[in-house]
Formats: C-alpha cells, sequence, structure tokens
C-alpha cells in the first residue's frame, strides 16, 4: 500500500479527497497480471499502445537511430483513460501537432474527443501541446496544481524579445488550467464514468508532479517521476523528494508504470532506477565531502552496473542531478 499518513492526508468534510481508507483496497485488490499489449494507433513520433481495457499509454518516439530528436511533437509518454462518459488524457506533449494527433485518434477509436487532460508537472515536453487539445470553442478541462501553473508562467512567460517590435516570443503557447489544484496534501478522486482514477500528488522530478493511478487496472502514470532506460532530466528536481516519491510509487503492489520518457516496466521491476537515483544522491554527497564542483562530480559519475546502458537526452544530466542537490543545499554550483 501506499506509505502516506492518513491524519495529514485525509480532510474531513473534503468532498474531492478520496476516502484514503479506500486506497489500499484499490491497490491490493487488482490483478497484477501483465495487461495486453496491442498498438492502436502510430504516426513518425508516437505510438498508442492498449495496455488494459480502454486505458492506453502513448509512447513518444522522439529520437532518430543516431540520438537526434527528430520527432518532438510528442516527446513524453502520456495516455488515454476511457470511461463511460469522460475520456482522460494524461499530459498535454510538448507541440500542438501532438495532442491535436491523440485527440484525432481518440475520436476515431472512442467516437469522442478528449475531455480532461491532468498535467503532471510543469515542464514544456507534458504542457506545451495543451493548445492542440481545443478544436474551435470545444476543448477539455485543463487540471494542474496552483504551483504548477505559478511555475509555468515563471519559467515560461520571458522568453526572447522579437526583433522590431515591443513583443517577446514565449518558448510554447502557453495555455493555463480551467481546473486548479490548490491543496497537494490530499489525494484527489475523478470519475470518468464507470471507472475512476486517483490523482496523486507528489514532489522530486519538480516542486510539483502528479502521479495518476487507475482505479480498477493495476495501471500507474508516473509522470516524469519515473524514467526507463534514460537517465532522468532534474533541471528543476527537489531530490530530496524524489527518491521518497519513487519508493511511493513503487509501494502499492505489482502495477504497470506508463513512464514519462523511456519504456513501459512493472514496478516490481524498477530497483535499477531506484539505485540509480540513489547513486545520485551517495555522488552529490561525496561532491559536497570532497569540495568538488557539479561539474567535476558529473565527469567522474559513473551509473550503477544495472543502469550502464541506459541512453542521455543530455550528456550533462548526472552534473546537473548532483547540481540540483547543491541548489538544494544552498551551495554555489561552482564553488563547491
Ligand atoms: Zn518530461
Amino acid at each position: 500500500m501506499f506509505n502516506l499518513e492518513r491524519r495529514s492526508v485525509l480532510k474531513a468534510g473534503a468532498t474531492s479527497a478520496l476516502a484514503l481508507a479506500s486506497l489500499p483496497g484499490v491497490i491490493s485488490s487488482v490483478s497484477a497480471a501483465s495487461p495486453k499489449r496491442r498498438v492502436v494507433a502510430e504516426s513518425a513520433f508516437a505510438r498508442i499502445v492498449e495496455v488494459g481495457d480502454g486505458v492506453f499509454a502513448v509512447v513518444s518516439t522522439p529520437l532518430d537511430s543516431e540520438g537526434r530528436f527528430a520527432a518532438p511533437q510528442t516527446l513524453c509518454n502520456g495516455g488515454l483513460i476511457v470511461g463511460d462518459e469522460r475520456i482522460l488524457s494524461i499530459d498535454a506533449y510538448y507541440q500542438p501537432e501532438g495532442a491535436a494527433w491523440v485527440n484525432e485518434q481518440a475520436k476515431k477509436l472512442f467516437g469522442r474527443p478528449v475531455s480532461d487532460v491532468i498535467c503532471t508537472h510543469l515542464h514544456l515536453d507534458h504542457t506545451g501541446g495543451l493548445a492542440g487539445f481545443q478544436d474551435g470553442a470545444v476543448g477539455p478541462e485543463i487540471y494542474m496544481t496552483a504551483s504548477t501553473w505559478a511555475l509555468m508562467v515563471e519559467q515560461y512567460s520571458g522568453g526572447t524579445a522579437i526583433e522590431g517590435t515591443p513583443f517577446i516570443a514565449p518558448p510554447a503557447k502557453l495555455v493555463g488550467p480551467t481546473r486548479v489544484i490548490e491543496d497537494e496534501s490530499q489525494l484527489v478522486s475523478m470519475n470518468l464514468g464507470g471507472r475512476s482514477v486517483t490523482i496523486l500528488p507528489l514532489a522530486g522530478h519538480t516542486p510539483s508532479d502528479l502521479a495518476i493511478l487507475v482505479d480498477d487496472l493495476p495501471i500507474t502514470f508516473g509522470g516524469d517521476l519515473a524514467w526507463w532506460g534514460l537517465f532522468p532530466n532534474y533541471v528543476d528536481a527537489v531530490p530530496s523528494k524524489l527518491a521518497p516519491s519513487l519508493a511511493k510509487l513503487m509501494s502499492g503492489g505489482s502495477r504497470l508504470m506508463v513512464t514519462g520518457h523511456g519504456g513501459l516496466v512493472s514496478t516490481d521491476d524498477m530497483a535499477p532506477y531506484a539505485e540509480l537515483i540513489a547513486s545520485i544522491d551517495t555522488a552529490a554527497l561525496q561532491a559536497r565531502e570532497q569540495g568538488w564542483s557539479a561539474e567535476k562530480a558529473g565527469d567522474t559519475y559513473k551509473m550503477p552496473a544495472s543502469t550502464a546502458d541506459w541512453g542521455f537526452f543530455n550528456p550533462r544530466y548526472p552534473e546537473r542531478a548532483i547540481g540540483a542537490w547543491f541548489r538544494e543545499w544552498g551551495m554555489d554550483d561552482n564553488a563547491a
């Protein structure tokens, strides 16, 4: 079960909070048998894979054979959860074209568009495509935490000056939430008609991350708290919260984890990823003791043997990960 402290999470009279007492039942009563996998749609940048009845992972394939970002329309993994009344999209991808493609597939496959989108965190590879879900006057409800929206405005509303004009160009077509999650201390249950999901507020990849659990099937959408086969991005990480959040996601019994980037994996098999996170924690502590800069620590860092064949979106990611610890400790990156 999830190691959530009941008293701190459950608030009396809160109608949106899932009664926490029911969560262990939700988690333990579902079969851990491996779900069926069927590709139901495919494009140059992603494929949609059925991972359970009415539950689909959108798996992005952005890299070409030489490891370049050839097709970034979707960039992150996400998914579709189909209820009798509503279709929930997990995340909104990098570009409107990517989200629009996913929405078109929903219409083709299920006869109706996405009605709700949950953004797991602020990063543009998960939020930059939001505009693509809008179809004339019709568009989904967009859910994100208040802190995620505040961080998006803080990070992305600046942008670059457009020469010869008084305007600035943000790095993406920013779209805000229509439904804001203010209170990150409690679980939220969302009813899709005939099935429901649980939204679990966490942190670590960023100051505000959401994971989504399908209540009737052992499937979790971990956002960027979970990566598989790729070294994770720590650009906005709160490293002290990452390992505990991951432990929580791995402690709910055997579930299929739809990661934010890379492959799909059973939570039973995620130990190498936890080891990778722990190796960064160790490397950062060691660098602090030795008085090394994050750069030097990144250069000397070795992946654990269990993840030695994992890839990198960016070779500087270990340095950035150690730098995230330095930031949390209030240390100057280069003068450690
Ligand atoms: Zn991401």
